[in-house]
């Protein structure tokens, strides 16, 4: 397993990683299968959408944080409730499949880390998964 370290500039923020999860997976050596990208933490998360235009992920954000106000009627007494439901709406892992030894993602897609409660460092873990023998695609 890979692990990555982010560090975080802002309290709700969209790192793209792909091309360092591209390089665990070309370190690693595997052909095809799949990678496993995690985010072992509960106030950010993992997804995979449009960086062709940095509006996309901006609007995301943005709109998140309309939805989900950061000061609301919680219980939680740390005053990151909106980060812990965030982080449950963008999920905590992707499964990117891997071909030919790169990630097979869409012309426009990336993967990123989504900060909900930073500036933090944080770890993101890579394993890669590989297809049984004799059985690839
Ligand atoms: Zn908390």
């Amino acid at each position: 397993m890979h692990v990555l370290t982010v560090s975080t500039a802002a309290r709700n923020q969209f790192v793209d990683i792909t091309r360092e999860v591209a390089d665990a997976v070309r370190a690693h050596g595997l052909r095809d299968g799949a990678c496993l990208v995690y985010v072992p933490h509960t106030t950010c998360g993992l997804t995979i959408n449009e960086n062709a235009d940095p509006d996309v992920p901006a609007d995301v954000l943005a709109h998140l944080s309309a939805v989900i106000p950061r000061r609301a009627e919680f219980r939680h007494g740390e005053g990151n409730s909106d980060a812990h439901i965030k982080s449950s709406l963008t999920g905590c892992s992707a499964l990117v499949p891997v071909r030919d030894g790169a990630l097979a993602l869409g012309t426009w897609q990336a993967i990123f880390l989504c900060e909900f409660d930073g500036p933090r460092t944080r770890r993101v873990q890579i394993q890669c998964l590989a297809e049984p023998e004799g059985r690839g695609a």
